[in-house]
């Protein structure tokens, strides 16, 4: 195969995941693929169309089952971007729907990721000419209220909305027999571009998400954690807390 061809970290026997690039200036978030029987379906969508022709090709050079879904963690470009190359119904939270299509309205595409990069000139973007005349936001087709569940051969997804601070439409993915669970940006702070000052992560949503039943957290921005770095996490938030306040 070409030099295209990406490395998929297996988590699972039905997980595998294209970890986040290390460089945060290529703002490319961590992507997950679940291979049920005779259908794969992806876990976000890839930040350009570049990366979801790799993807397909990865998974092609796999031997893996066609894409049959992508399930949209939040609506953010960098989760949602690529979503057109794969020409398979999206699956997300209502208020995904909503924020896409005000996003689809307001052309958001192009000229959206140039200001990006005038703003930041270390973000590097592999989108040409080529991709933007084919580039749409696609919509999700199939969309969930608070919890769904989705049977996908010997797979079950739980879709759970969680929404929180960083995108209102945030849902985590569960894969249940795997004991994975997909977080997305959902603890994270706000993006950059609103104005806050809550700039810390959720550590309450994320303590709240701890399930017994689930070894692996997955979350779009860093490496994947298994239970045991969640809590020591939470135990050093927990250890700060204690500080700041004997100290105030
Ligand atoms: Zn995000």
């Amino acid at each position: 195969m070409s030099n295209s061809v990406l490395t998929f970290t297996q988590i699972s026997p039905h997980v595998w995941i294209l970890p986040r690039h290390p460089d945060k200036n290529r703002v490319q978030a961590t992507i997950g693929v679940i291979i049920a029987g005779d259908q794969t379906i992806l876990i976000d969508a890839g930040n350009s169309l570049h990366l979801a022709r790799q993807i397909q090709a990865t998974l092609a050079a796999m031997d893996a089952p066609p894409i049959s879904h992508v399930v949209y963690t939040h609506h953010h470009w960098d989760h949602t971007f690529g979503a057109c190359v794969y020409r398979v119904p999206a699956i997300a939270h209502h208020l995904s729907f909503q924020f896409l299509s005000d996003m689809r309205q307001l052309n958001v595409g192009e000229a959206h990721l140039r200001t990006k990069v005038e703003r930041n000139p270390k973000l590097i973007l592999e989108w040409t000419a080529e991709d933007w005349a084919e580039f749409e936001i696609v919509l999700p087709e199939i969309t969930y209220e608070d919890q769904v569940q989705f049977q996908f051969g010997d797979v079950t997804l739980e879709l759970l909305h969680v929404g929180g601070i960083h995108a209102a439409d945030s849902t985590v993915i569960k894969v249940v027999q795997d004991g994975v669970m997909f977080l997305g940006d959902c603890y994270y702070p706000a993006p950059r571009y609103i104005d806050t000052d809550d700039q810390m992560l959720d550590m309450t949503m994320l303590a709240n998400l701890l399930d017994e039943n689930y070894e692996h957290y997955i979350d779009g921005h860093n490496a994947p954690m298994q239970t045991r770095h969640v809590r020591r996490i939470l135990r050093s938030q927990a250890l700060l807390d204690r500080l700041n306040k004997t100290l105030s």
